[in-house]
């Protein structure tokens, strides 16, 4: 459903309601937020029940920016509406609250003039909202199965040295041994081997500029022409 609105009532922070076909609707309708607002008709009687409403919001998830309507601090008889992004609005859906404060400076923020340009605190709103608990998805990756004896010979061979950039590992793992990583040099799902002739032991650093950097393969012929027992694949 994608027309979304959301009524912040002094016993109820975050009235969900999804009765709304379209925006107009859900603004100017019989039970739209004016209505409320205005405690005019049937959805009036949400006062009752909720108490006073402080503000609603009514946003079309499709659409980029939403509105915030309240009545006027200075006219009871008036409704007013300001125009807010999408990522501030839910931002407020994720915590599901709205506080008096904080509708004061959207209708405050919306009021300045344009020679205003100072950062308002609206602006630290669009930072992202992340998410609270990441959705947990099932990846059936194929993985390798890799010789341990050609990963420990190589970890051991390098002696706690990086092959790539020649300084020592950064930290010592937690089983006491120097952390390096193993890398392949032609990768085992590009059809490389699991052979000691292909396989490296690098520093973090190194191991990520093997695979993500800009001068890869040039990192790459460094590699085959600084460590002898590697054998081009
Ligand atoms: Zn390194
Ligand atoms: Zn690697």
């Amino acid at each position: 459903m994608p027309i979304c609105y959301r009524a912040v009532h002094a016993r109820s922070p975050w009235r969900k309601v999804q009765i709304h076909q379209t925006l107009e609707n859900a603004i100017d309708g019989r039970d739209g937020a004016k209505a409320l607002l205005l405690r005019k008709g049937r959805v009036g009687k949400k006062w009752e029940q909720y108490g006073r409403p402080l503000c609603v919001f009514v946003w079309d998830s499709a659409k980029p920016s939403g509105y915030l309507l309240r009545l006027s601090p200075d006219n009871a008889a008036e409704v007013q509406m300001v125009e807010l992004s999408i990522d501030t609005i839910l931002r407020h859906e994720a915590r599901e609250s709205c506080s008096a404060m904080e509708v004061k400076e959207y209708f405050k923020a919306t009021a300045r003039t344009s020679s205003q340009i100072e950062p308002s605190p609206i602006d630290s709103a669009k930072s992202p909202l992340g998410v609270e608990t990441p959705e947990r998805i099932e990846t059936n990756r194929p993985t390798f199965l890799r010789d341990m004896t050609v990963r420990s010979w190589i970890q051991q061979n390098a002696a706690g040295v990086c092959e790539g950039c020649g300084k020592l590992a950064p930290f010592v793992a937690e089983d006491g041994t120097p952390f390096l990583e193993v890398h392949h040099i032609r990768s085992l799902a590009d059809g490389g081997s699991d052979k000691i002739t292909n396989t490296v032991a690098l520093c973090p650093n190194c191991h990520r500029r093997a695979h993500l950097s800009r001068d890869r393969d040039e990192f790459k012929a460094l590699l085959y022409k600084s460590v002898g027992r590697l054998v081009l694949e």
